[in-house]
């Protein structure tokens, strides 16, 4: 780096002011590396007089400096001027330009070669209030000099001010309480960065941690120059840094006119917003498995991984693909997690039902035969050995075999049970010929319309009133359910081979919606089975409706 270099102008650069705290410059060591320093000896308690400075160093570089270009340097004080020329310095090599006062404190930093100068021909001159620094062409590629003071007593050095230098002469007020003022251009060596590669949301911003070396520089400013358009990143002046879209940018933080420069690379990720399921809430059945449907928010994140955890392996263990597989009866938590930052997390619940052990025993309801009809058809209704009727099991329209005998034995005796209980029960609709069925779903859709009557009224041959096997009890109104005869049925109906048909909350397995009355025959063991599961019969039996 020289001071020679011409500053470049650049259009609309980004300046940042880097503030520093100024310690005690043991940095002005970095003047013997660099081409400028210039000290000035000031007393206003001595008055001293020109006739006392008896050297006049000047360092190597800056006589280089003025022997390449044959610059004039000239040192003003108030009247005087001490000038030198080319010529004058011809055999020196100091670095230093200072005067010097007898036997003063400069010696920490002068040279050993000395360039010592006539001041007897310097005019006298009485007291030193301000000092001038002529604007030489030395000064004038600076743009700023820090001054430091040195006190007289302990002879130490104090930064005092940083001066932008003006125009044609540059003025500072002297104090008192220092013995002389050196005035030195410190030059940043190195550009220190917290991080060269900074990843920020989209929408996001850093603030940049610059520090410049060493601490005394002169000048605390950097520049860096305009993005293209496009970038995905905005700088702001105080080093903050936006992320306006997903990409890449690179760029460099320039001192010294380029001398010293740091490239960052700035990467802008899309932030992880959440992790949509497709359901919170997944039943299986031991030995079942199932693939999670989970996938990261927003589409544009590129790390699309997902992490999953179970909470009890032995109940549901989950591979890394997501997918589930149901060990024991049981409910875990499976915590699913991204990769990408920032991360998130989203918890489902997994509940393991346990297995249905198989029905060994054919149930008790055989199929019904009859001596002059063909009920062959209805071997497709059998499932499991129980005769089911519902939406998808349909009854043909000439099945009629009337009220099955076993039920309606085993309906008289819970009758009579509840009877000793004080409970009255009777059956208000039992066997209903696929006609009369046909005749009441008409009546039904006429009313109610065919949506709604579909919901509580079987189409013929639908109706599980067809089976003989099927009994409404006691009322058939929707108000029957906070009866005590309605909690009797519920609770002891399974004693006497029963089960309520179309529970509560199962209208979507059973098709229709929850009928307290209607009690349908399908044995004791079965009955009591099925009660225990809590499933309805189709779900029991794994069919739909
Ligand atoms: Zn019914």
């Amino acid at each position: 780096m020289s001071i020679d270099k011409k500053r470049k102008t650049i259009s609309c650069p980004i300046i940042l002011i880097i503030f520093l705290v100024i310690a005690i410059p043991l940095g002005i060591e970095y003047c013997k590396q660099w081409n400028f320093n210039q000290g000035i000896i000031k007393s206003q308690d001595r008055k001293i007089e020109l006739q006392q400075i008896k050297n006049l160093n000047l360092w190597d570089m800056t006589i280089k400096n003025i022997k390449s270009n044959n610059k004039y340097i000239e040192v003003k004080y108030d009247n005087y001027q001490v000038t030198l020329n080319s010529e004058k310095i011809e055999q020196k090599n100091k670095l230093e330009l200072s005067v010097k006062h007898g036997q003063s404190d400069y010696e920490r930093w002068k040279d050993q070669d000395i360039l010592e100068i006539d001041v007897s021909k310097v005019q006298p001159y009485n007291l030193v209030e301000q000092i001038e620094l002529n604007n030489s062409k030395l000064l004038k590629d600076l743009k700023k000099i820090d001054i430091y003071g040195i006190r007289a007593d302990d002879k130490k050095i104090e930064y005092i001010e940083t001066k932008e230098i003006q125009d044609d002469i540059t003025v500072f007020v002297c104090r008192e309480e220092y013995e002389r003022y050196v005035m030195v251009y410190v030059p940043i060596a190195e550009i220190e960065v917290e991080k060269e590669e900074i990843e920020l949301f989209k929408n996001e911003s850093y603030q940049m941690q610059i520090k410049l070396k060493p601490e005394s520089a002169t000048t605390k400013m950097v520049h860096i120059d305009d993005l293209k358009e496009g970038s995905p990143i905005q700088i702001k002046e105080d080093g903050v840094i936006q992320g306006l879209e997903v990409g890449t940018e690179e760029f460099c933080i320039e001192a010294e006119e380029g001398a010293v420069e740091k490239k960052i690379k700035v990467i802008v990720k899309a932030k992880v917003e959440g992790i949509q399921v497709e359901s919170e809430k997944i039943q299986l059945t031991e030995g079942e498995s199932k693939k999670i449907e989970a996938k990261v928010l927003p589409e544009e994140i590129e790390d699309k991984t997902l992490n999953y955890v179970t909470s009890d392996a032995q109940i549901a263990k989950i591979d890394q693909e997501g997918k589930i597989e149901a060990l024991k009866e049981g409910e875990v938590t499976i915590t699913i997690t991204t990769n990408a930052e920032p991360p998130q997390e989203r918890k489902i619940t997994v509940i393991v039902n346990k297995k249905q052990e198989k029905v060994e025993e054919p149930p008790p309801v055989q199929v019904q035969t009859s001596d002059t009809k063909d009920y062959t058809a209805i071997l497709q209704n059998y499932v499991r050995g129980v005769l089911i009727v519902n939406k998808q099991y349909s009854l043909p329209s000439n099945y009629d075999p009337g009220t099955n005998a076993e039920a309606q034995e085993a309906f008289n005796k819970m009758k009579q049970a509840a009877q000793a209980q004080g409970i009255s029960l009777k059956i208000v609709s039992g066997y209903r010929s696929y006609q009369t069925q046909q005749a009441i779903y008409q009546r039904n859709v006429q009313i109610y319309g065919e949506e709604v009557a579909n919901s509580f009224s079987a189409k013929p041959g639908q109706s599980e009133h067809q089976t003989g096997l099927a009994f409404d009890v006691n009322s058939t109104r929707w108000n029957f359910k906070d009866t005590v005869e309605a909690k009797w049925l519920a609770d002891n109906c399974d004693e006497y081979g029963f089960i309520i048909r179309y529970p509560e909350n199962k209208q979507e397995k059973t098709g229709y919606v929850y009928e307290p009355w209607h009690v349908r025959y399908v044995g004791k063991d079965l009955a009591k089975q099925i009660k225990e599961s809590g499933l309805c019969l189709e779900e029991y039996l794994g069919i739909v409706s």
